[in-house]
């Protein structure tokens, strides 16, 4: 285990649109149980709840862990509790009382937090320096991230920080981002977004980014340039927003670097091509922790976020 702990036994829980990870966590970071379940999204907040609930049942059923930390998708106020904003990925989402809503169904104190900025969290307290600062992105299905300056995650008002997929890119200009607004990174840089463009070159749209990967490496022109259009967008957005904050490490995770050196090496040419002078030497790096860095993350998070206790919010 990186970094700060509470001392104590915690659950961690990891929720997404298609499954929910669960894993109870010694005070030293080993992993004593682990559980998976599909999450219920067609069936309303109602019902994730309760499902969460179940899964920390199933990692804990001697009741030894007294604390819960959830990493969710969705805008996640880690202050509130509340997911602020959702995609209709889980119906019902947005508006939910997720630290009260589980902290009342387990008896346990809650933390949360979105997903990515839970899996960030090891990635920071993994600095050299405890006042250290990180820009981490996961370019996925979105392309999500999380900021930390001095040391401290950044939250935002409402929880947004470090939606990075909704800054303002060159390659998307004038294609209709899903937050309602315009030529977002989102667009351009997730693999939706490559596959899409893909598709606007060549009039075919392709199953999944793989497919297009695969033609890349075969030397397709089109595949070729959605890739490297979509990585070059996301290095240019990385590459600002470095001269902004200061990193002194920018991790790049999610699923679509893994597509091959092509996106890369492309992302890198655009970030460092953007750098100021003090800044050069920086490199965009792949993350630390593999497959149960969000449950792992989402365990660290009430060892610095507020909890939200049973029967609080009555
Ligand atoms: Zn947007």
């Amino acid at each position: 285990m990186t970094g700060r702990t509470t001392g104590a036994v915690v659950i961690g829980l990891d929720l997404g649109g298609t499954k929910i990870a669960a894993a109870l966590f010694a005070p030293d970071g080993a992993v004593l149980a682990r559980h998976t379940r599909a999450t219920p999204a067609r069936e309303g907040s109602a019902a994730v709840l309760d499902a969460l609930a179940a899964a920390a049942a199933e990692v804990d059923p001697d009741g030894l862990a007294s604390l819960i930390g959830i990493a969710a998708a969705g805008v996640v106020d880690p202050r509130s509790g509340m997911v602020t904003s959702a995609t209709d990925s889980i119906r019902g989402w947005a508006g939910t009382a997720l630290g009260a809503g589980l902290a009342d169904r387990t008896g346990l104190p809650v933390a949360c937090d979105n997903d990515v900025r839970a899996t960030a969290g090891p990635e920071l307290t993994a600095l050299a320096d405890s006042r250290g600062s990180l820009l981490y992105a996961a370019v996925g299905t979105g392309v999500g991230g999380a900021l930390a300056v001095d040391g401290r995650m950044l939250h935002g008002a409402a929880g947004i920080a470090g939606h990075l997929g909704h800054l303002p890119s060159p390659e998307a200009a004038g294609l209709p981002c899903t937050c309602g607004a315009t030529g977002h990174l989102e667009v351009i840089a997730s693999g939706p977004g490559i596959t899409a463009h893909y598709a606007r070159l060549t009039g075919t749209r392709p199953d999944r980014l793989e497919t297009v990967a695969a033609r890349a490496a075969e030397g397709e022109q089109a595949a070729v340039r959605a890739i490297t259009t979509g990585a070059t967008a996301a290095g240019r957005v990385l590459g600002g927003l470095a001269n902004a904050l200061g990193p002194d490490r920018v991790v790049v995770g999610g699923g679509v670097p893994r597509i091959g050196a092509l996106y890369r090496d492309a992302l890198a040419t655009a970030f460092a091509a953007e750098l100021m002078p003090p800044l050069r030497g920086l490199h965009p790096e792949p993350p630390l922790h593999g497959g149960d860095a969000a449950v792992r993350g989402a365990a660290a998070l009430p060892a610095t976020l507020p909890l939200h206790r049973p029967g609080a919010h009555r």
